[in-house]
């Protein structure tokens, strides 16, 4: 039998923005004290250049396991991954859902980098394994975006996505750094300029956008594009999320959000109910208004409206008859649920987080048991974790 009389039942997480290659193998050891240009140019690309397939699909698990011992039920994956087939085998594994693409930029002289027509080819390949719906692993159009994607290939990308009927991802705005790089390259803020070129519409889900002008917040809205916010991420690098963001902006023109954990050495914790709690204490807050973004809207962003952000609102999000049983069950016998409240929702986003999950099910598969992942040998994958981490630190070190 699962849960008892004190149990919460809730549909399964979304995390719409999560790298779940390169970062998880040397989690939190990105230091604090240097810049998001540092920590990405200097540690996640070349750690990502290091890994082998073997060590995509390693990463990918912890990853995974990481998030549904949180309650994440349904993962996208943000864009860099090297070997696609080795993290649908790690989803497969878990049992994880995945919005999967695959590595997308044609920046110089980066890795894994391409052509258009390389690339596309690339993209094309994983959405034609793994069309929409069709189980477990879904495949997207995932690019790196930033100023790092030339135009024809943000249009190639999102054409591939619309012919496919399926999805795009991109990084964009997380710091002022983006916004600056296309002024300079004499072009128009980066969702202004990407939305005249065709790019945004309501298949595409951005991560991040939170340097947004009042113009980008306009062609957001017009061209019905979806945010990932990944708030931990910008508070733990200083990305000034409490300055400039304005996701209690979009949160009142109704657009569609989403909240996502981004990286081990970002967000750090894979738990969607930490990140769209504090979503909405930053809204809150920034706004100064008590009124806006509840424990309740907190709990939709981690579900209902998270799903229908990544466009899978038919599927996922509710506990509904016709329905995904994506299912997370919350112990509430844990001592910050004594006494138990009256709104069960104020208490468990406020009072709680991914830390009182006893059971987890996906696609009606029983994935996590009394607290415990029953899909993979922990103890042998936390062992190759560590033994490839201290390896590719030592590379970074020489
Ligand atoms: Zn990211």
């Amino acid at each position: 039998m699962v849960g008892s009389a004190t149990s919460l039942v809730t549909p399964g997480y979304i995390n719409a923005h999560q790298h779940l290659t390169g970062d998880r193998l040397i989690a939190s050891c990105i230091p604090d004290a240097i810049t998001s240009n540092e920590a990405i140019f200097d540690w996640a690309v070349p750690i990502h250049s290091m890994h082998s397939a073997d060590d995509d699909e390693l990463s990918a698990t912890l990853a995974s396991v990481a998030g549904l011992i949180n309650g994440v039920t349904c993962t996208v994956e943000a864009g860099t991954v090297a070997h696609a087939q080795r993290v649908a085998a790690a989803a497969a594994a878990t049992g994880m859902r995945v919005m999967l693409g695959t590595w997308g930029w044609d920046a110089p002289d980066v890795p894994f980098g391409g052509s258009v027509g390389e690339i596309i080819d690339r993209q094309r390949a994983v959405v034609e394994q793994f069309p929409v719906g069709s189980g477990l692993v879904e495949g997207w159009v995932s690019l790196v975006g930033h100023d790092l994607v030339s135009d024809e290939l943000f249009v190639a990308a999102a054409e591939l996505a619309r012919e496919h009927g399926t999805r795009l991802t991109f990084h964009m705005s997380p710091h002022a750094g983006d916004p600056a790089a296309f002024a300079a390259a004499g072009r128009q803020r980066p969702l202004v300029h990407l939305h005249g070129l065709g790019v945004l519409g309501d298949n595409a889900l951005i991560a991040h956008a939170v340097h947004l002008d009042d113009a980008e917040i306009d062609a957001l809205i017009d061209s019905g594009a979806a945010v990932a916010a990944c708030p931990w991420a910008y508070l733990r690098l200083a990305q000034g999320v409490t300055t400039a963001g304005r996701y209690a902006d979009l949160w009142r023109r109704d657009a569609r959000l989403a909240v996502g954990c981004d990286a081990e050495n970002a967000g750090d914790a894979v738990d969607v109910l930490r990140s769209a709690a504090l979503l909405a204490g930053l809204c809150r807050d920034g706004a100064s208004d008590p009124f806006l973004f509840t424990a309740d809207d907190a709990l939709a962003v981690a579900t209902c409206r998270g799903a229908a952000a990544i466009g899978a609102a038919a599927r996922l999000g509710s506990l509904t008859i016709g329905r995904q049983a994506d299912i997370v069950v919350h112990e509430r016998e844990a001592v910050q649920f004594s006494p138990l409240a009256s709104d069960p929702v104020r208490q468990l986003i406020w009072s709680s987080d991914g830390r009182s999950v006893s059971d987890v099910f996906v696609a009606g598969r029983r994935v996590v048991a009394d607290r415990v992942c029953t899909t993979v040998d922990l103890v042998a994958v936390r062992q190759a974790a560590a033994e490839r981490g201290r390896w590719m630190l030592a590379q970074l070190r020489r």
